[in-house]
């Protein structure tokens, strides 16, 4: 299962438990207000009941002395003295209409001492009870047994309903005759009839005599036993009615004694009852339930609600602190990560720290190898110029040679002219010898700064100028040699060079030149210069016998001479090609097409003018 399938599942359980949650406090707000709802419904309908009995009992009341007040009356007493006297039968048959009229009872009557009824309120009535035989209802058998009788039944002349107050006339030892008042109670009924509650007036036999719906009359609320409906039959107490069960039927028992039934498969019902004091009748009170129910919805409702809001905001708060939490870590990791960033930065900073060190001391090395080479480079250009002036010192000898020997000569005459007299021959020999002087200074003189082991400082070297003193320097080579030389060299050309290392480029190209033409036959050495674009070239050539493949490729190659041992040392074209580079310049040797070897070394023009002369 993936994370994200687990935190699904993980959801929906919570979803699922939420829902059980305000499910169960629906139903616990329902069933807490439901009974709290039915216990104040309970309470309003004890009320009720107890008002409903007060009433019942009040209107009893009205009539209880009723029966006993009769027997003490003296036309009743003169009836029961003499029950055959017509006339007072018919005292006491007036009297008792009257009273019945006056009292708005149902029936009045009076009855002998073996149940036979003397005198009557209705005697005008067809269906009057005169004479009637009425010892075995229960109020008689009660009211002869010197007792006060009270008793509800169906009257068996007229199918009429009522209660029956009866009293003993007479001793209630040993009574004489019983008097009977029949009152209808139908009248409470209307005060029932108000209510939205259902009201019932059940007796000892659970047989409904009252209700607020009529209806019911005469119903049973408990279902009857065959033997108790065979004496209910004999007592023709409800005169043969048939009694049909009313269907009521409980739905539960509550803690109260009360109960909820259904009433005729009708909604639910509160059904309570009272018991009357001091008889058997029960008060029975239906009164309905929507309103509890409703209440009851409106708790589960509300808790459902209140608990939905609860759970809301908890998982809300949760999401929250999660995601407060999540930050925080977020943060936590973000500081992490920062520091490792750091320390890997510290780390890296130290490495680079060391390398730069390494190469500041590495670079230090190579300014001092640098510094080195240069010396050593330094040293061979003296070497080699050291070689050249080897090289030319047996011709400087003999060029310096010449003029001392002359100046020998010429200064010895001079004496003699002098001695004689003579002074202009004497003047022009020391003018002679004067010239004679000055050729040996420029002799030495160039000697010397060839010599120097750097240049003056000047950076700009006319060409021409240049050429003319390294000629000069190989003057004795070249007149001894009776070779045809052609100059090409614009005296206006000024390269950005040192002068005196131009000339011991010169030098080393011209010297090599006469060494390559000093065996052939009409020797030759061509040397022009001119301008190309931004830089200025000048080329050596000699009709020699040009290089070999072999030396072509090593030319420039230190210590690299094809000449014997003691002639050549293999520098002068190695350092040649180093200060013309040192210059921005170059160095190309190739053999001509027409035959001998061709030098062209190239140099930048200069900015400033030539230093003319030194
Ligand atoms: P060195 O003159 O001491 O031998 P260089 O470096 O000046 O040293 O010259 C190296 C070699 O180049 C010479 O030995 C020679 O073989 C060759 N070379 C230089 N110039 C010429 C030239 N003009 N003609 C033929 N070969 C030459």
């Amino acid at each position: 299962m993936t994370r994200q399938q687990r935190r699904l599942l993980d959801r929906f359980v919570i979803a699922l438990v939420a829902l059980a949650l305000v499910f169960a406090a629906g139903w616990l707000g329902y069933r807490v207000s439901r009974l709290a709802a039915l216990e104040r419904q309970g309470e309003r309908g004890q009320q009720q009941l107890r008002l409903y009995n007060q009433t019942l009992a009040s209107e009893l009341a009205r009539y209880d002395y009723l029966p006993g007040v009769l027997g003490l009356d003296d036309k009743v007493a003169a009836l029961i003295e003499n029950p055959r006297d017509k006339a007072r039968v018919a005292d006491a048959n007036f009297y008792l209409a009257a009273l019945n009229e006056r009292s708005g009872t149902r029936a009045i009557y009076v009855l002998d001492a073996k149940g036979k009824v003397l005198a009557t309120s209705n005697w005008q009535r067809t269906d009057s009870y005169l004479g009637e035989a009425l010892g075995y209802r229960p109020y008689f058998r009660q009211a002869i047994a010197g007792q006060s009788g009270r008793f509800y039944g169906v009257g068996t002349t007229r199918g009429e309903s009522g209660y029956y107050l009866s009293s003993p006339i007479g001793n209630r030892r040993a009574p004489v005759g019983v008097a009977v008042v029949k009152v209808g109670l139908e009248q409470l009924e209307a005060h029932w009839q108000d209510a939205d509650s259902r009201v019932m007036l059940a007796d000892e036999n659970g047989v409904v005599i009252l209700a607020s719906n009529p209806v019911w009359r005469l119903s049973t609320l408990n279902t009857l036993s065959n033997a108790e409906r065979e004496r209910i039959a004999q007592s023709l107490q409800y005169n043969r009615a048939p009694l049909p069960a009313i269907d009521l039927s409980k739905v539960e028992a509550l803690a109260t004694g009360d109960e909820l039934v259904h009433l005729e498969r009708g909604p639910v019902l509160l059904s309570q009852r009272l018991t009357l004091p001091g008889s058997p009748w029960q008060l029975i009170l239906l009164s309905p339930t929507g309103e509890v129910r409703r209440a009851a919805m409106g708790s589960a409702l509300l808790a459902a609600a209140l608990t939905a809001l609860a759970l809301t905001i908890a998982v809300a708060l949760n999401s929250r602190r999660r995601r407060i939490a999540e930050r925080l870590a977020a943060r936590a990791a973000l500081e992490a990560a920062n520091n490792e960033l750091e320390r890997k930065v510290f780390e890296r900073t130290a490495d680079l720290s060391a390398a730069n060190r390494q190469l500041k001391a590495e670079v230090a090395e190579r300014i001092r190898a640098e510094a080195n080479l240069r010396k050593t480079q330094d040293d061979l250009l003296q070497a080699g110029k050291l070689a050249v002036i080897g090289q030319m010192s047996t011709g400087i000898a003999h060029e310096l040679n010449q003029p001392l020997a002359a100046l020998r000569t010429l200064s010895g005459n001079t004496q003699k002219f002098l001695a004689r007299g003579d002074l202009s021959t004497a003047q022009t020999n020391l003018a002679t010898i004067n010239q004679l002087v000055e050729r040996m200074g420029r002799i030495t003189g160039a000697l010397k700064s060839f010599a120097r082991k750097t240049g003056n400082g000047t950076s700009s070297a006319n060409l021409a100028e240049a050429l003319e003193n390294a000629l000069f320097l190989l003057d004795t080579r070249l007149k001894g040699m009776k070779l045809e030389l052609v100059r090409d060299v614009d005296p206006e050309l000024v390269a950005a060079c040192d002068p005196n290392r131009l000339e011991q480029v010169l030098v080393n190209l011209i010297a090599n030149a006469l060494d390559a033409i000093a065996g052939v036959e009409s020797p030759r050495l061509e040397i022009r210069a001119a301008r190309h674009g931004d830089a200025l070239s000048l080329t050596v050539r000699d009709n020699g016998a040009g290089f070999s493949m072999e030396a072509e490729s090593r030319l420039f190659e230190p210590f690299f001479t094809t000449k014997p041992v003691g002639q050549g040392l293999g520098l002068g074209l190695t350092l040649s090609a180093g200060i013309l580079d040192d210059y921005g310049g170059s160095l190309v040797a190739d053999n001509h097409p027409c035959g001998g070897a061709r030098f062209t070394l190239t140099l930048p023009p200069s900015m400033e003018k030539a230093n003319h002369g030194r």
